[in-house]
């Protein structure tokens, strides 16, 4: 015979046939729900349909594998022993809550039924048995209005529609004069049950099923079902859970927290859950059923009050509580209800937590010797350690904006952290403003380089269109601030300087405020408060024994450095920037965008000379201009980073993006230059390109115009070797742009290597620097063996590479992206997280190429996705020297790459 899979375990009366491993096949619930058992802690008993049953029922149109019933009725007849209650029995009968559970737990977001079993025939043993009758009516009527809409489906089909059930019950309270439900008398529920029959068949012409068993079955496949409504898909879909795993079901013996004032029901954290604080946290309801505590229609006690309530019953919960979280090692989210003054668990799984929770958690729980280091780091999402460097919104203040409909839109929260300021909808207003002491947020329709200046002006940056990495979010991230992108329902109105979301008129120098961790954009001011982490290791205004966040914070970096294996750099084109990399203890820059260095001031005068030039000479003049202050940038910046690797990269931008635009612009740039507008209108439109991503950039303009390189690495070298002078021990790394072949990095590899050297002979130092090249187009990959012969560095543009390898542009993909995704014809954004299987393989290719040609070959990244773990944990994988992000992300990205050290999977 076929050896046929267990399908079906039983827990019950301290014997189980799961444990906790077995989450998988039984979900997080019942594998917490069978271990609990084992561990002799009071559990009604039940039995858990696997989750392979739940992925058969998907993939056969919600039919369940052979003999399945046959295993329930075993289970059934077991629980029935085990119980001493018959399901569907009138004089004793046994009644069941019917509960989903996935592997990772998805609250809220899949179906439950309770009280399963009542019928007019049982309902009447249910009294007998506890000679309470309103007790008897109240489960009854909550039975028949779970299982009218969770199984038969009978709720709202229109978003503003009210619940059927609701409605009634609220008829029942208004008729009889009464507010709670709890003062409904057993006549009233009696009533009621009918009364939601009788919609159930009014609206969906059919009966309520009678049969215990047809309820049972009912609700099981609701339950499997609910592993595809909308919302669990959307969740999984945020928190990258598979499709495919889906969920176990749970059917369960009935306590009753309803069943007079000695019973209870709540959900209990044994840690808290928002500051990671060492004390039970949680809330109870006496006399209610589990959805009473989530639905708010009663407020819940916190859980100190139960010790005076129920002193044996609490005093069995804190004791409970140590155990399950010394047995687990981690903080638990326990459900349990109180029937007669006894305890009885429900549940008990790993909490959700915040970043802040998360971190003290993990380091209270090193320092009382319950976990390793190891697993501590590993305990973090490595991308919630973000909410702890960013300025929050004050939690009280954005109730109150919620409750008073304050939230216009919501966009890509593209740059996290919270921002309140004053309307403007221009760059250089931005600046203007903020010199006036304001501030400010800065709407566009989109950004620009030229905005540059005004972003960093501004608290928080938000656009009406542009994805993740658009230019935009790109620079907000790298400087840390708080950006909303792509947020569509943003009406722009330049020129009447206001903005139209959603029937709101807001006009310049109005509050507004921007969650770049939720994408939600509020009307009007809300406090923010700085994070410690910054006031102490960047502000410098808070010490840091003064806090604790920060020390927690320092103690898990420093167990990540022990760890990693992958080094972390950064973006970083300003002194600042620089400082912030040292202070998070970045170990160098990875890439410094010269390009954003060429906007500010009387800069972009002579850059635009430069281009305008009709001839070399007249170029030459230009970068001449340019280059002290060129120097001077960089000497700032490799100052700050002392010996440590600056990785600068030559002028990559199409060389348009720097002209004017407007024809007032063109007539002033035309006065400073002295020629005539018309000539330099036309020099303006003859350098336009089609498709500028793949036009005149890259190593194509050093190529073109030999000079600017020759400029930029005058600078370079100049800058060091002036430092050298002072006593610092400079390293830079001069990194060509888009290059696809030997010949053209060839060619500028020559010019670096000449004028670093001659450079460097002219100041009579030594100065160790190296030469290398971004790896961002596929040709570049798949030539690599050849481009490592001129290269010592490859560093993966992967922005880049993403946009050529799979013919997306970086800059409209945010249209259609979404779609693509929530199809699932992509999992997630690739340029987000690197494409593993194509981006990823070409990157694999280069590196065994490139390294089979020059063994020493130094290789990192410096796309977006530097600062994405799970991209940070794939270069860890393919064996990359470092990743580079923007500054603010170095701790997420440290962590991220100590916990691929420790998951070992470094190939
Ligand atoms: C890249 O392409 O990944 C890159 C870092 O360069 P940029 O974003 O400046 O094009
Ligand atoms: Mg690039």
């Amino acid at each position: 015979m076929a050896n046929v899979k267990k399908r079906v375990f039983s827990f019950g009366g301290g014997k189980s046939d799961g444990r906790a491993t077995m989450r998988e096949l039984l979900g997080g619930k019942g594998a917490g729900l069978h271990e609990m058992t084992k561990m002799g802690i009071p559990v009604p008993p039940g039995f858990t349909i696997s989750t392979d049953v739940c992925t058969y029922f998907d993939g056969h149109g919600g039919r369940y594998p052979k003999g399945l019933e046959k295993d329930v009725s075993k289970a059934l007849l077991r629980l029935e022993k085990n119980i001493g209650k018959r399901f569907g029995n009138a004089a004793n009968p046994l009644l069941v809550s019917v509960r989903s559970g996935a592997r990772e737990s998805m609250p809220g977001m899949m179906d439950t039924v309770l009280n399963l079993g009542l019928n007019d025939g049982t309902v009447n043993g249910l009294i007998a048995r506890t000679n309470n009758p309103r007790f008897a009516y109240d489960s009854y009527r909550r039975f028949v209005q779970m299982y009218g809409d969770v199984v038969l489906g009978l709720k709202p089909t229109e978003r503003h529609e009210r619940d059927p059930f609701e409605v009634i019950l609220e008829r029942k309270k208004e008729d009889r004069g009464i507010r709670f439900d709890t003062e409904l008398t057993e006549e009233d529920l009696k009533e009621l049950v009918a009364e939601f029959k009788a919609e159930i068949k009014s609206k969906l012409g059919k009966e309520f099923p009678e049969d215990p068993q047809e309820q049972l079955w009912g609700a099981i496949g609701a339950v499997f079902g609910s592993w595809k409504n909308d919302r669990a898909i959307a969740y999984r879909e945020l928190y990258h859970i598979p499709h495919s795993w889906g969920t176990a079901v749970n059917v369960q013996t009935m306590v009753f927290g309803n069943m007079g004032d000695k019973c209870a029901t709540g959900v209990a954290f044994t840690r808290n859950p928002a500051t990671g604080e060492k004390e039970l946290y949680g809330e109870f309801l006496v006399n209610a059923q589990g959805e009473d505590v989530v639905a708010g229609i009663r407020t819940p006690r916190p859980i100190a009050e139960l010790k005076e309530a129920m002193p044996k019953a609490h005093g069995e919960l804190v004791r409970l509580c140590k155990v399950l979280e010394k047995r687990y090692q981690d903080m638990q989210d326990i459900e349990f209800t109180i029937e007669d003054e006894k305890l009885w668990m429900l549940q008990t799984r790993a909490a959700k937590r915040t970043g802040f929770a998360a971190v003290r958690i993990a380091v209270d729980m090193v320092e009382e010797r319950i976990i390793s280091k190891k697993e501590a780091l590993l305990r973090i999402d490595a991308n919630q350690l973000n909410q702890l460097l960013q300025p929050i919104f004050d939690h009280q203040d954005k109730k109150r904006a919620d409750d008073e409909g304050l939230v216009l839109a919501k966009g890509l929260p593209a740059g996290p952290g919270a921002a309140s300021g004053r309307i403007v909808f221009h760059a250089e207003d931005a600046q203007e403003w903020k010199k006036q002491g304001q501030r400010v947020v800065l709407c566009r329709v989109e950004t620009s380089p030229e905005d540059i200046r005004g972003i960093e002006a501004a608290q928080g940056i938000l656009t009406a269109r542009g994805g993740m990495t658009s230019h935009a979010a790109l620079v907000a991230r790298q400087m840390g601030k708080v950006c909303v992108v792509g947020c569509e329902a943003l009406n722009v109105d330049y020129a009447a300087r206001e903005m139209h979301v959603k029937g709101s008129v807001l006009k310049e120098g109005d509050w507004i405020s921007v969650d770049g961790s939720s994408g939600e954009v509020i009307h009007g001011e809300l406090k923010t408060l700085p994070s410690e982490i910054a006031r102490v290791l960047i502000d410098r205004t808070l010490g840091p024994k003064e806090s604790r966040v920060y020390q927690q914070f320092s103690k898990l970096m420093k167990w990540a450095d022990e760890i990693r294996k992958i080094g972390v750099r950064t973006n970083a084109d300003q002194p600042r920037q620089a400082e912030i990399t040292r202070a998070f203890g970045g170990e160098g820059i990875g890439l410094c965008r010269t390009e954003h260095m060429f906007f500010e001031g009387e800069r972009i005068s002579a850059v635009r000379e430069m281009i305008l030039a009709g001839d070399e000479a007249g170029r030459r003049r230009a970068l001449d201009k340019l280059l002290p202050m060129q120097k001077g940038d960089f000497k700032e910046i490799l100052k700050v980073m002392g010996k440590l690797p600056v990785t600068i990269r030559t002028l990559d931008p199409p060389l348009h993006e720097f002209l004017p635009k407007t024809h007032e612009e063109i007539a002033e740039l035309a006065r400073v230059i002295s020629v005539p507008v018309e000539s330099l209108q036309e020099k303006v439109e003859t350098l336009q390109e089609v498709n500028p991503m793949l036009g005149h950039r890259g190593c194509r303009l050093g190529i073109s115009f030999p000079e600017i390189t020759e400029m930029q690495t005058r600078a370079i070298f100049q800058a060091a070797c002036e430092l050298r002078k002072e006593g610092v021990d400079p390293f830079p790394e001069v990194m060509i742009p888009l290059v696809g072949s030997p010949e053209e990095l060839g060619a500028q590899r020559e010019i670096v290597e000449r004028i670093a050297q001659e450079t460097i002979k002219e100041y009579g130092v030594k100065v160790r620097y190296l030469i290398g090249t971004m790896v961002e187009l596929p040709r570049a990959c798949l030539v690599a063996d050849k481009i490592a012969l001129q290269a010592e560095f490859f560093s993966f543009g992967t922005n880049d590479l993403t946009q050529t390898c799979l013919g997306l542009s970086r800059d409209d993909a945010g249209k259609f992206l979404p779609n693509y995704i929530s199809k699932g014809l992509m999992s997630q954004d690739p340029f987000v997280s690197i494409d593993q299987d194509g981006v990823g393989s070409l990157m694999r290719l280069a590196i065994d190429k490139g390294r089979k040609a020059r063994r020493t070959l130094e290789i990192g990244v410096c796309g977006e996705h530097g600062g994405d773990p799970r991209s940070v944990i794939f270069c860890h994988q393919i064996g990359l020297n470092y990743v580079s992000c923007s500054p603010y992300r170095v701790p997420v990205a440290k962590l991220a790459a100590a916990q691929a050290a420790i998951k070992g999977k470094n190939k």
